[in-house]
């Protein structure tokens, strides 16, 4: 008697170890698959393009974008936040919300002008990237950047990997990681063309050549998801901070004011241009929609649900 109740005793035990490790495991997805529906897809890689234009796309010889375009959905009249200038602007993109709340206000702002809104557990402004990594603490969430400025917006806590690179390196560190890690959320933001309009200006042949040569990088990074195997389960995002006019941006004219916002992938209708409105912010709404993250009260951004079948 004794012997069997032991063993009944060390089945329970068993029993309750094997149920716990199985509910960690599914934990995760089943967070994210609380009340409506569950994630879209597993992997989102989100491309952003310094200083490009929506003005560009139709002249500019990127057959890579322009593929995704093909197979996927696409606006041309995504609006930057004024003003059309970069920290601001790539604040919006990852925090879901204007500068009147998340505070950074400036092309090159480091540490919010006004007070942020509301501040997370790593005392910055709620991003994107630290919604996933609520939901998830396991998931592989990357952030490579060529401009610097980056690194203050994407509240670094929240990453498992980050790195500043010229722009050969950026695209090389993007292939290796997405088929080293297959990560969850991926953001490459490269420099250029920024630069080109800057030095040269914006709708010149050099800017366009400039295009085409972001193009390239972006075509690498599609076919390292493809080689990494996780393409039926990956959503792309290109997208930009502002576009330019002249040899600036910054101001209020619709060159600099509209951006694309492409998206291609699993669950996105194929072949759509869409006219709904679209800001800056939205980006971030439609990355935590993909992965059925609720966003926080303070968060203004709304998800491009058109986009999606
Ligand atoms: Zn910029």
């Amino acid at each position: 008697m004794k012997i069997e109740s032991a063993m009944n005793k060390l089945k329970t035990l068993l029993l309750g170890i094997c149920s716990l490790a199985c509910l960690s495991f599914f934990s995760c997805t089943q967070q994210a698959q609380t009340e409506k529906k569950g994630p879209v897809a597993k992997h989102v890689v989100l491309i952003g393009l310094d200083g490009w234009g929506a003005y560009s796309v139709p002249k500019a010889e990127m057959p890579a974008v322009k593929r995704l375009m093909a197979e996927g959905a696409y606006t041309l009249e995504k609006r930057s936040v004024l003003p059309s200038s970069s920290a601001v602007n790539w604040a919006s993109m990852f925090m879901g919300a204007g500068p009147e709340l998340h505070g950074y206000t400036e092309w090159g702002s480091k540490t919010p002008e006004l007070p942020s809104r509301v501040l997370n557990e790593h005392g910055i402004f709620p991003t994107v990237f630290q919604l996933l990594r609520d939901a998830c603490p396991q998931a592989e969430i990357g952030c490579l950047h060529q401009w610097g400025g980056i690194k203050y917006l994407v509240d670094t806590l929240a990453l498992s990997y980050r790195e500043q690179l010229q722009p050969e390196e950026l695209c090389s560190a993007a292939e290796r990681y997405i088929k080293e890690k297959q990560p969850a959320l991926l953001t490459v933001c490269f420099d250029e063309p920024d630069h080109v309009g800057h030095a040269i200006g914006h709708d010149t042949p050099e800017y366009y050549a400039k295009l085409t040569e972001q193009d390239a990088y972006i075509d690498r990074i599609v076919r390292a998801v493809d080689e990494a195997g996780i393409a039926d389960e990956t959503i792309f995002i290109l997208t930009a901070d502002h576009g330019g006019i002249n040899k600036g941006h910054g101001g209020k004219t619709m060159q600099e004011m509209q951006t694309p916002f492409i998206i291609c992938g699993k669950g996105v209708k194929k072949g759509v241009e869409f006219h709904e409105s679209m800001m800056q912010y939205d980006v971030a709404s439609t990355i935590a929609y993909i992965f059925a993250l609720e966003q926080p009260q303070v968060w203004v951004g709304r998800p491009a649900l058109q986009v999606f079948e």
